[in-house]
């Protein structure tokens, strides 16, 4: 496949902070279209790769590509094209739900911003919310605006960091639609979970980090193939990897 054909592409990318590297030269492909895991015991490097590809932290060095175009570059096409839907809310808590999604819009230019603002209300029936103050809402439910604001410039990649933690199983089975929805839209979805069964049910393309190095990555069939697993094998195998790193 040409580099085009990735959704993102990295080469010997790395990530210091105090002279600790944190992301360690790591040379990862994410295909365009259908769902990456990101797995990795805590403190692996995972957000920090999404922050990097997000745009909001800067490599210290190595090669990023994203949809074929150099991330060096980012150019206001490029910026509409990553979606990252971020551990912990940042939406601004003064703002009903509805000017939340509009304020984003307008920040990428997106046009017509009312109908475009309608059809995503829609989507996430958000009709009896649009009114509420961000500062009022759930937990489920400032996850489900979370990611229905960062769908408004029509992203093609979205990176979504732990979305279901501290959901309850109802509103965490909500937001699993939506990845499923979106994946069969043809979109690119990167997440990151803690949860296996959540990456074995979701996920085409499972990758493993460690200490800011990738272990493997492979496809769940392949995955399948190689270990025979289920939720409790991807688990064990998680558990061994974070400990021994074997
Ligand atoms: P988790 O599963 O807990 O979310 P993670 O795999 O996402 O972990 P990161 O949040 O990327 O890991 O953190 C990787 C390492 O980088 C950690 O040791 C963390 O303390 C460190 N780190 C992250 N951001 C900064 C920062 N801004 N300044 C200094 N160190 C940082």
């Amino acid at each position: 496949m040409d580099e085009a054909g990735y959704a993102v592409e990295t080469e010997e990318l790395v990530k210091t902070y105090n002279n600790i590297c944190v992301v360690d030269h790591l040379n990862l492909r994410i295909p365009r279209g259908g769902v990456f895991g990101l797995l990795g015991p805590n403190g692996a490097g995972k957000t920090t790769l999404m922050k990097m590809i997000a745009g909001l932290v800067r490599p210290t060095s190595g090669r990023l590509r994203i949809m074929g175009q150099d991330a060096g570059q980012r150019t206001p096409a490029l910026k509409k094209l990553v979606g990252l839907i971020p551990q912990d809310s940042n939406l601004e808590r003064e703002f009903t739900v509805e000017e939340a999604l509009r304020v984003y819009g307008r920040l990428f230019g997106v046009k017509p911003l009312d109908s475009r603002v309608e059809q995503i209300i829609e989507m996430f029936s958000l009709q009896n919310m649009r009114h509420k103050t961000i500062r009022a809402l759930s937990g489920g439910m400032m996850r489900r605006v979370l990611i229905a604001r960062c769908l408004v410039p029509q992203p093609e990649l979205l990176l979504l960091d732990e979305p279901t933690v501290g959901l309850d199983p109802d509103v965490r089975q909500s937001i699993w639609e939506i990845i499923a929805s979106l994946r069969n839209a043809g979109k690119t979805l990167v997440f990151t979970t803690h949860y296996m069964e959540e990456a074995e049910r979701l996920c085409d393309h499972i990758a493993m980090f460690r200490q800011g190095q990738m272990v493997f990555s492979d496809t769940k069939a392949a995955l399948q193939q190689k270990i025979g697993y289920d939720a409790h094998d991807l688990e064990e195998l998680f558990i061994r990897l974070a400990r021994e790193g074997v």
